[in-house]
């Protein structure tokens, strides 16, 4: 599965730059031995990414301990180049810049409607986020967006942005997107299983990645933006109760209005208002963090993963309310004791998520991405 991983069929390059970047900081003898391939092509593909501005050596992290004569340690470079992550929402866009390693070093959110989204207009945001990164070179866009729901298509989207920006591109479902950045960030000692990330925000989805000593794979990606919670609040649908008419960040805010407790649907404003003491803020909160528990309990009910991690705002938002969520779930559960966690990216999420998915094609063909002559940073 691209997201995650590249296959065996990868270049050697290719698997190098993976292994490195899961590693941290390791020898090449290390590289051999995870990758499987011979010395000499791991000798060759570390150089070769080094001279590129790809890798870089760290004798001072010596200390890795190999028999016979350790090589000077690598870790990947995060000094010139980068990516741009691209999270398109319901509410807000979010324009991202990642290092090598994935991590975001700026990120803008601009409030547009998924409606009024202008494509030219998120070219001027990439441009006016990169004029604050001097000396970086971004090597590809990742794009990611509530494609199922979403009043735009993913290709035609695409495409206008890869000829826009003049990059190598590539795009995921969001919530895809933030199960493989979540993965990505939790492999190191994993164990094999199904983990099932359950996303809420202004959609919501579940995605479940199947582990196996030797694969992984991302599978069995379903949205719950209409998933019936038996509650009353009117859906854009013509239904009643759909888990976004419910308990998405936007639907908690228009109640918010309607009770009086805030003036404008901002659910910022709720937030605040719940943290400051509004006891009906927080009456609010808690009711949705019991409905999202009964939800989540559902979910693991349904696909009886061996984990399960809880993303998005709706989640994340108000810390305070997260274990009512956790409560409800494990109350409700058909099932036995399972290990639920929360996401630690909280409302990072969207760049995260843009970013890893912007990494694919670096990972993929590392060198081929690189300019031949690399504009070296300079002061
Ligand atoms: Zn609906």
């Amino acid at each position: 599965m691209g997201l995650l991983a590249p296959g065996r069929s990868a270049t050697p390059a290719s698997r190098v730059l993976e292994c490195v970047r899961s590693g941290g900081t390791v020898a090449r003898e290390e590289i051999v031995r995870r990758t499987g391939l011979s010395a000499a092509t791991v000798a060759r593909a570390v150089s070769t990414l080094v001279a590129a501005g790809m890798l870089r050596y760290r004798p001072d992290h010596s200390g890795v301990r190999t028999p016979g004569r350790p090589s000077t340690p690598v870790e990947i470079d995060d000094r010139r180049f980068g990516v741009i992550g691209l999270h398109l929402g319901w509410r807000a866009t979010t324009v991202s810049f990642a290092d090598l390693t994935g991590k975001v070093i700026a990120s803008w959110v601009h409030e547009v409607p998924a409606a009024d989204l202008d494509l030219a207009r998120v070219g001027e945001w990439v441009v006016e986020l990169l004029s604050t990164q001097p000396g970086r070179q971004p090597l590809a866009v990742g794009v990611v967006a509530p494609w199922r729901d979403a009043p735009w298509t993913e290709t035609a989207v695409s495409d206008a942005l890869r000829e826009l920006l003049g990059l190598d591109l590539a795009s995921a479902d969001h919530v895809a997107a933030m199960a493989a950045a979540e993965f990505l960030d939790h492999r190191q000692g994993s164990t094999p299983g199904v983990t099932a990330y359950l996303y809420a925000r202004d959609t919501a989805g579940v995605v479940l990645v199947e582990e196996t000593d030797d694969r992984v794979e991302l599978s069995r990606l379903t949205s719950l933006v209409h998933y019936p919670t038996g509650e009353s609040a009117p859906c854009a649908c013509g239904r009643t109760g759909c888990l976004i008419a419910t308990v998405g960040d936007h639907a908690v805010a228009a109640r918010a209005v309607a009770d009086g407790i805030v003036p404008e649907p901002r659910i910022e404003q709720v937030l605040s208002a719940a943290e400051a003491g509004d006891p009906a803020a927080r009456r609010l909160l808690g009711e949705r963090a019991r409905i999202l528990g009964r939800i989540a309990a559902d979910v693991r009910d349904m696909v009886d993963p061996d984990r399960l991690v809880l993303v998005g705002q709706a989640f994340t938002g108000y810390p305070t309310a997260l274990s009512d969520t956790v409560a409800e779930l494990r109350s409700r559960t058909l099932l036995g004791d399972i290990d639920i966690s929360v996401t630690r990216f909280g409302s990072a999420i969207q760049a995260i998520a843009s970013c890893t998915v912007a990494l694919g094609p670096v990972y993929r063909s590392p060198l081929e991405l690189v300019p031949k002559r690399p504009a070296v940073a300079s002061a």
